[in-house]
């Protein structure tokens, strides 16, 4: 059968994840990603607004599926070819909550992060130390968790943000768009954090082991 992953051309065309990135179930929902007959693109933009990566996604109501590439600190680029299962959760307000299965402990999320190869939660992806030590100095995060105080939900990055009882709808949804923008920053902080980190293990690994790098050609598809 042919289609998406099957060929040399879905190879090429297929996305790539270089570094940790997220997914965010609200996100994906308010694009229509998990409607069935949906498929396309889903990519991260850097600081200048630049698409700096992005995966091809075949959505669905129950499960979607992430067709991409991924390498790891300049590492031979390997295909993923990934579905991950969603899950909906009644909000007190409003519509339903949308969540992912994470693919690896199956615990309820509504982030995942692309690293290790594949999408899962972020205790999973081991991220959980380092995004919580990177927090506490970090502003963007300061000011997600005065929001998340405000509309009284808990503290962590991937838990839901309701809206209160007394709150009005637009006040609501002004407050949960900065919430995602200073969470999306703070995370990105984080990130740039991680990759000094794995950039630094890599070459001393490299230099332990004297074996040259073979990695370090740009991808030639962007
Ligand atoms: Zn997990």
């Amino acid at each position: 059968m042919g289609g998406l992953g099957s060929g040399g051309h879905n190879v090429r065309n297929r996305g790539a994840v270089e570094t940790h990135r997220r997914l965010s179930a609200n996100s994906m929902a308010k694009h229509g990603v998990f409607s069935e007959g949906w498929s396309g693109r889903w990519g991260w933009t850097g600081s200048d607004g630049e698409t700096t990566s992005w995966i091809w996604v075949v959505g669905g109501r129950d499960e979607i599926r992430l067709d991409f590439k991924f390498r790891e600190n300049g590492g031979e680029w390997q295909p993923v070819d990934q579905t991950v299962t969603l899950t909906r959760v009644p909000k007190p307000f409003g519509k339903d909550q949308p969540y992912f299965f994470c693919p690896r402990c199956g615990c309820r999320a509504m982030h995942l992060y692309g690293s290790q190869q594949h999408f899962r939660c972020r205790t999973c992806s081991g991220l959980v130390h380092a995004s919580s030590r990177e927090r506490h100095s970090d502003r963007a995060s300061r000011q997600a968790r005065k929001i998340r105080r405000r509309l009284g939900a808990e503290l962590g990055m991937d838990d839901p943000a309701f809206r209160p009882k007394h709150m009005r709808q637009t006040t609501y949804e002004k407050l949960h768009t900065r919430l995602e923008q200073k969470e999306a920053e703070s995370w990105d902080d984080t990130l740039l954090l991680l990759q000094r980190l794995q950039k630094l293990e890599g070459r001393i690994s490299t230099r332990r082991s004297r074996t040259a790098s073979t990695g370090s050609r740009k991808a030639a598809f962007w």
